[in-house]
């Protein structure tokens, strides 16, 4: 029996996209040839970039200014490369910690100019999303994480500043509308939201490109892949080719405008089940809430267990904690069902009805 996959990532993708994925390993559109034996170079594969490419475009309705680029090495690899193109060695760029993935980024940005930390949410164990600072003017770029994954926070307003934002949305990409004028660079691996874990999307403008004062090494330098199309080397065939089968899922089921109103109605019945359960506990603050990714705890440490074989027997997965805030996360990307949702919640709430 399918389960109910609550896991963080790699993620549940929609249904349609694995029967395809799967399909498509045997015999890609009848060619017979597998999607896993052809050329990047051959017809077939450029065709998928190309409207993988496109729907990235028209989802995020993107003009010309922007690039989109399908690469490796992970979201992780964007924390170094990011810096390494857009920060000049006398520049300065401000970034915001909160989280594991702020706190990677920022470690690796200093390897390549002055960087200002403007604020933290550390202090609490990253529950909230920290506001009432002042972005400094003199900066390159503003990097933030749109979705903690981990803590289970997400921006729902971007900070007051002129400058680009450099953004990692690993974990809320095509999740929702929007300013897409506001951004520099966006990056996400592509395993939470988007796809298998293999590929790295990349949004820039391409302006801000071409102007620090250093050597990039080929491979990581974004003007490479802008001018080879993503195909400088051999690109990650397969993650793509399912990238963009569940690109198009997203534009069928009605783009990111479904997309949202789906997600805020999925995160609101999650949360309402939280807080109206009284062995239940959300970690982060209200208003900062993820649609993506709902952490709470047990009010009672020594039932946690309990409550997990309970979900095991529901045929949930992957709805333990992170280890560095303990208890359950719920990730709602996406691709998950209303119906998985509500089978949580009867487990939920059946639990705390047997320990009244
Ligand atoms: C998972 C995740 C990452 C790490 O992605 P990799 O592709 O494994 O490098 C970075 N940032 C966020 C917000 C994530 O959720």
């Amino acid at each position: 029996m399918k389960k109910h996959n609550f896991s963080a990532g790699p993620a549940i993708l929609p249904a349609s996209v694995l029967q395809k994925a799967g399909n498509a390993v045997h015999d890609l559109n009848g060619i017979g040839l597998s999607i896993l034996e052809i050329s990047h170079r051959s017809p077939e594969f450029v065709e998928i970039l190309d409207r993988s490419v496109q729907l990235v475009k028209d989802l995020y309705q993107l003009s010309d200014d922007y690039a989109v680029l399908f690469l490796t090495g992970g979201a992780s690899s964007q924390f170094f490369m990011s810096a390494m193109n857009l920060l000049d060695p006398s520049a300065k760029a401000a970034y915001l910690d909160t989280g594991s993935w702020s706190s990677k980024a920022i470690k690796e940005a200093k390897l390549f100019g002055d960087i200002e930390v403007l604020a933290s949410s550390k202090d609490k164990n990253y529950n909230y999303i920290p506001k009432g600072f002042d972005v400094p003017e003199d900066i390159s770029y503003l990097h933030l994480t749109s979705n903690n994954t981990i803590f289970g926070t997400q921006y729902h307003s971007l900070p007051d500043t002129k400058a680009p934002l450099v953004c990692d949305m690993s974990s809320d990409i095509f999740s929702r509308n929007i300013d897409v004028d506001r951004y520099g660079l966006i990056y996400a691996g592509a395993q939470k939201n988007m796809g298998p874990a293999g590929t790295t999307l990349v949004i820039v403008r391409k302006d801000l490109l071409g102007k620090v004062n250093r050597e990039i090494p080929t491979m990581l330098n974004y003007e490479t892949h802008i001018k080879k199309n993503s195909s400088f080397n051999t690109p990650p065939v397969y993650p793509i080719f399912v990238s963009m089968l569940t690109l198009e899922w997203v534009a069928e089921m009605g783009g990111l405008d479904a997309m949202e109103k789906h997600n805020r109605e999925k995160a609101q019945l999650m949360y309402d089940a939280i807080d109206r359960n009284p062995l239940f506990e959300g970690v982060a603050e209200k208003e900062d809430r993820s649609w993506m990714n709902a952490t709470f705890v047990m009010k009672y440490e020594n039932l946690e267990k309990e409550f997990l074989d309970d979900c095991n027997a529901a045929g949930i997965s992957g709805v333990k904690g992170h280890r560095s805030v303990g208890g359950f996360r719920a990730s709602i990307y996406n691709a998950m069902p209303i119906d998985s949702i509500k089978v949580l919640i009867d487990v939920m709430d059946d639990f705390a009805q047997t320990h009244a």
